[in-house]
């Protein structure tokens, strides 16, 4: 298919959008949160929804069965040339593609470009969602429609009541925690709900604060007898993309299940807890996050101040000091690093905390959660060419916990490098500084990022309805991976 664009079908051809219905009739579609950091504001859902007419002409597309691997390169320099926001890339085994959210003009241009500089190339441009707005609205409207403000009220004062009903009370919450993507406030408060429930295994950590005063908490599980020995931790994070909100649901749904299989006396769960801690980050970006609820649902950096007075926001995945890249683009691009490592608070509290407890609580291994594309990246981010020390070793993790997904859900996870999945062979600062690299060099002996569902049809628009399933897939790579650090393969 010769640069051949509009093959695809839209998701949403009626005449009647009903996403504009809800922005231009819906004014009291109201959803208030209190945040108690910033003294009772109130945070609108409506807001969020009031972003959408700004999505009008955009479009996510998927650039693909390219043959030269020229049309690959061509495609990312000029998206990121025009400044268009690349959703995914990818380039192993079955899965080549680049899915850029743009408007006809970008596409045109793209298009144009590898017609000037690659001729006769032969790839296909199809249509992945052909109406953003009209596809916000069916999958995160359609699960926030259901949502219920007053449930969400209700959660918060159970939970913060729950000394009394203790672990009962976290098996009947269980199911309903689950049912909705949270807001921030109740995930800290179901935080405090666990640790009342569980003082013998748990503890909250407190990382550090945000650009906008926001507490970074972390859940540290811990079920070994002796204080003295250091003892390796596990590291679990998710969120550092605040659109990313599956990778937040799903280290709740980790963090929850580690705790229902150990009061049900699941001897392996039970033994992975002597064996190791388990320390989960599910918001690494809680400013990031906040500001997808409250005002623009495709949001994915922090919100710290730039040295642009008009743009905010760092990415915390390229602001790492591992082989950091200073930020050419614009303070605005969707992938800024800051013009220093560690400029976003979030890195740098994350670094601080680590360096502190880095006696007590060695890292011996970590997973990264982000969405979307289903795959299993291992390091590194920002080079093809340099192999990580112990490769064999995290292929045959990085299998085992693709095919842990596998027998569990039947979703594929590919395996690949992290720089491949960045497009980092061609564009060497697309994979610098981030996260994966800097836990994996400086701290753990083995990491890896998952890229949860789904392989791009809804992309980050993932409905609640996924939150269930996909933390079940991802619980059972984590338990193949605490099998094999507390009993490693002969
Ligand atoms: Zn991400």
């Amino acid at each position: 298919m010769e640069g051949s664009v509009w093959h695809g079908k839209a998701r949403s051809t009626s005449s009647l959008h009903n996403w504009t219905r809800l922005v231009l009739f819906r004014p009291t579609a109201q959803v208030l949160y209190r945040d108690e950091q910033l003294g009772n504001r109130e945070f609108t859902q409506q807001a969020a929804f009031g972003s959408l007419p700004k999505l009008k002409d955009q479009f996510v597309v998927r650039f693909e069965k390219w043959e030269d691997g020229e049309v690959r390169r061509i495609v990312l320099e000029t998206a990121k040339m025009l400044g268009a926001d690349i959703w995914a890339t990818s380039n192993s085994g079955k899965s080549k593609f680049i899915d850029v959210k743009c408007d006809k003009l970008v596409v045109k241009k793209i298009v144009e470009e590898v017609g000037k500089r690659c001729k006769d190339a032969r790839y296909s441009a199809r249509l992945l969602i052909g109406d953003l707005p009209q596809a916000i609205f069916e999958t995160l409207g359609e699960s926030q429609a259901d949502f219920d403000p007053k449930e969400e009220e209700n959660m918060q004062a159970t939970m913060k009541n729950a000394e009394k009903d203790g672990r009962e009370l976290f098996r009947t919450q269980k199911d309903i925690f689950f049912k909705q993507f949270r807001h921030l406030d109740t995930i800290y408060s179901w935080f405090d709900m666990l640790t009342e429930t569980y003082p013998d295994l748990l503890t909250v950590e407190w990382i550090g604060q945000t650009y906008e005063g926001r507490d970074i908490r972390a859940l540290r599980i811990s079920g070994h007898k002796s204080d003295n020995e250091s003892i390796r931790t596990v590291v679990i994070t998710g969120g550092i993309h605040a659109r990313e909100w599956i990778s937040i649901s799903t280290v709740c749904y980790i963090v929850s299940s580690l705790l229902a299989d150990y009061d049900a006396g699941n001897k392996k769960v039970r033994h992975y807890l002597e064996e190791l801690d388990f320390l989960f980050l599910p918001v690494m970006n809680p400013d990031g996050y906040a500001y997808t609820w409250s005002t623009e649902w495709l949001w994915r950096k922090n919100r710290q101040q730039t040295y642009h007075p008009r743009c905010f926001g760092i990415d915390i995945d390229h602001s790492f000091n591992f082989h950091f890249e200073r930020g050419l683009d614009s303070p605005c691009s969707e992938d800024y690093s800051g013009q220093d490592a560690f400029e976003s608070l979030e890195s740098y509290a994350w670094d601080n905390y680590l360096n502190s407890t880095r006696h007590s609580h060695p890292i011996y291994a970590y997973i990264d959660l982000h969405s979307y594309a289903e795959e299993v990246l291992y390091p590194y981010a920002y080079s093809c060419t340099e192999m990580p020390r112990d490769e064999e070793n995290l292929l045959e993790l990085a299998y085992g916990l693709s095919q842990a997904i596998r027998l569990r859900s039947g979703v594929n996870y590919e395996v690949m490098s992290a720089c491949e999945d960045r497009g980092a062979d061609l564009l060497p600062e697309m994979g610098a500084g981030s996260a994966l690299d800097y836990m994996y060099h400086n701290k753990a002996y083995s990491a890896f990022v998952l890229k949860l569902r789904d392989s791009g049809s809804r992309g980050f628009l993932l409905p609640s309805k996924f939150i269930v399933p996909v933390g079940r897939e991802v619980y059972s790579a984590v338990k193949y991976f605490a099998d094999f650090l507390t009993e490693p393969p002969a």
